[in-house]
């Protein structure tokens, strides 16, 4: 646990919330400014602040509550289909510093955008580039 994280607090108790889903190393609640009805928060119990900080085994489990929550969130909202990502870091919009996967509910026609969207202008890679760029992913 972090002293002053908000989601650290939720998962403590301490803060209310309201709660969808919780297992031993995941917690589950709905968003409290929602971008569509239902939608939903996904943590680890764990502080961590980035993706990459989170073990295998607990990625896997987070990853896990989302694939089952994530129909179910629909179902409850009767949606047309759902936006699932994280912002990780700042610079991606992470206002929280404690992990969490969005499950946003989406409806036909309902004026928002696709994950794309969030993305800055689009950069004009050559083929060259674009190599380096996958190798050094690689590694
Ligand atoms: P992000 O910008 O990805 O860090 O998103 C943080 C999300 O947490 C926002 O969608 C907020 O509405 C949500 N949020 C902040 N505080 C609370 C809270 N106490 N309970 C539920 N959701 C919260
Ligand atoms: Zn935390």
């Amino acid at each position: 646990m972090s002293d002053d994280c908000i989601f650290c607090s939720i998962v403590a108790g301490d803060i209310p919330a309201r709660t969808v889903h919780e297992t031993d190393d995941v917690f589950a609640f709905l968003d409290a400014n929602p971008l569509a009805p239902g939608h939903t928060l996904v943590i680890p119990k764990v502080h961590a602040q980035h993706v990459g900080d989170l073990d295998a085994d607990l990625a896997s489990d987070l990853f896990a509550a989302v694939t089952e929550l994530t129909p179910r969130v629909q179902d409850a909202v009767d949606a047309d289909a759902a936006n699932v990502g994280i912002n990780d870091g700042e610079a991606a919009g992470q206002e929280v510093p404690h992990v969490h996967v969005h499950v946003i509910p989406r409806f036909d026609d309902d004026g928002g955008a696709p994950i794309h969207a969030v993305g800055g202008e689009r950069p004009d890679l050559s083929d060259e580039e674009l190599d380096a760029i996958a190798a050094d992913i690689a590694g």
